[in-house]
């Protein structure tokens, strides 16, 4: 397979990616001895001009300490056996002074008559800041990952390609297009994208399935156009990044989560309806039918009800979070004011602040822009944040403050209570967790609440965030946009 020629304009043909970068691109060809360079490269040799460079061009400008080193790099790349990688590091000596490169290559084979041989080297050079430095813009924006870079022409025939896998071999693809490949299928979707970005002369970036080996893959694509001296379109550019592993992995999370979901839903359906019936039967038998009981008897049915009224508050808290991660909770907008859903929420939790003797406020920050967003969910998180603290705090006072920022509402939820350890401060959004200490007492909790609020919150475009210190208090705060996005 003959190369597609690389024309003097191919300076102009380097990647984006590589120019965005700031590292250049080159090619040896190993039976003319041409070295074909894009201008980023040429520029970092301190070598401008046109056209194609001799190797004796090439190697006058490394500094005579180093031209060994280079040599014996390429000839162990170039001997039979070699995985074919070039890597080194060496000193150009430019108008400018001495600079430390780093030229990174690997070998492309052809079908010789003794098999595969050595045709070409591609690679990439980027400039270090000096001898000690690791990173390069190549080293840590491409090399070591499996990012696969390649141009082709407006026939969509790949002209450069720099695919970090070892058994890659790029002569079964260049001057090929991506349907002329045999190891591929189903790259219509790709063919599509290079020829868009040169149709719209933009850049693109898609997720793309193509089949490899008979098996799906999926690659993070970006794509650009290449533009000649003359501005025009001349190809494209690619960057394509192998996904599969982790498209494959959040499948999976998906997949289960909303299994998980809907057993969840099913299992709280199937509890509430027996439910409702024990929790009728027992207050009929509390108002007497079919005929009055004892006293003493009445205290038992009294707890039936009280158990049964908690079991239908985590059924109900369950089947609200299985609404919710399922995506299948409603939002219903309403035009009010911060200080009247701070009002309603204080009002629900009043009582149990009075039981704990704990002082209960809320401040509110004047003037205020109306708040158009979902009230009664807004009034549920505050309910739910207000009666946390309530519940983990034992003295002091619990303050719903509320302030302006910018275009937030934030509603500081403070209280003087047990706080949270440090390294629990994520955890408490996990539904089903609990602190060790949560529990103590008469803390009753199912671990939901928070990640119900923290949806919800998430629902309305806001958020939930935490600061606290053990037994000093906590601060929850709702942050919610005064007008949803877009409205
Ligand atoms: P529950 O209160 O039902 O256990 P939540 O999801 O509301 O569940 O809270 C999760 C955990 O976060 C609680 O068990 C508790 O350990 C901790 N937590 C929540 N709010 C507070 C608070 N204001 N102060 C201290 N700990 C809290």
């Amino acid at each position: 397979m003959v190369p597609a020629p690389l024309t003097p304009e191919s300076d102009e043909r380097a990647p984006t990616g590589t120019r965005l970068h700031g590292f250049g691109w080159w090619q040896y060809d190993l039976r003319t001895g041409e070295i074909q360079w894009d201008a980023r490269a040429r520029q970092i040799f301190g070598l401008p001009g046109e056209g194609p460079l001799t190797v004796e061009q090439a190697s006058s400008v490394i500094h005579p300490d180093d031209r060994e080193l280079a040599d014996a790099v390429l000839s162990e790349a170039l001997s039979p056996g070699s995985p074919g990688r070039y890597t080194v590091r060496k000193r150009i000596v430019r108008d400018d002074g001495v600079h430390w490169v780093r030229t990174l290559g690997h070998v492309q084979y052809e079908d010789g008559p003794e098999g595969p041989a050595p045709a070409r080297l591609v690679g990439v050079v980027e400039e270090l800041e000096d001898e000690e430095s690791a990173e390069g813009p190549f080293q840590t924006a491409i090399a070591g990952s499996d990012i696969i870079l390649a141009h082709c022409d407006t026939h969509l025939r790949y002209t450069w390609i720099y695919n970090p896998d070892p058994h890659f071999n790029a002569a079964d693809v260049i001057g090929r297009r991506d349907d002329e490949l045999a190891s591929a299928e189903h790259v219509a979707e790709l063919m599509a994208l290079k020829r868009e970005v040169m149709d719209r002369d933009a850049g693109i970036t898609r997720q793309i399935e193509i089949i490899v080996a008979g098996a799906p893959h999926y690659y993070s694509v970006h794509a650009a156009p290449l533009h000649g001296h003359d501005g025009a379109v001349i190809g494209a550019t690619t960057a394509a990044a192998d996904v599969t592993e982790r498209v494959r992995a959040e499948d999976l999370a998906r997949e289960a989560s909303e299994a998980k979901s809907r057993l969840m839903s099913m299992i709280s359906h199937e509890l509430r309806t027996p439910l409702a019936g024990i929790l009728g039967h027992a207050e009929l038998l509390e108002q007497g039918v079919p005929e009055a009981i004892p006293e003493r008897a009445l205290e038992h049915v009294g707890r039936i009800r009280t158990g049964v009224g908690h079991m239908q508050a985590l059924i109900d808290e369950l089947l609200r979070f299985s609404r919710l991660q399922a995506g299948r909770e409603a939002v219903s907008l309403d035009t009010t004011t911060a200080a009247a859903v701070s009002d309603e929420a204080l009002k629900v939790v009043d009582g149990l602040a009075r039981s704990k003797e704990l002082g209960l406020a809320v401040e509110v920050e004047e003037p205020m822009p109306d708040l158009c967003t979902d009230v009664q969910k807004v009034e549920q998180v505050l309910v739910n944040l207000l009666g946390n603290a309530i519940k983990y705090t034992e003295e002091g006072s619990v303050t719903l403050r509320v302030e302006r920022a910018g275009e937030v509402c934030l509603f500081h939820v403070v209280d003087t209570g047990i706080g949270i350890a440090g390294d629990h401060l994520d955890r408490v959004f996990e539904p089903f967790w609990r602190a060790p200490r949560a529990s103590t007492g008469t803390r009753r909790g199912t671990g939901l609440g928070l990640a119900v609020a923290r949806e919800i919150a998430r629902l309305l475009h806001g958020e939930i965030e935490v600061e606290s210190r053990p037994d000093e208090g906590s601060r929850f705060t709702l942050r919610v946009p005064f007008q949803p996005p877009g409205g």
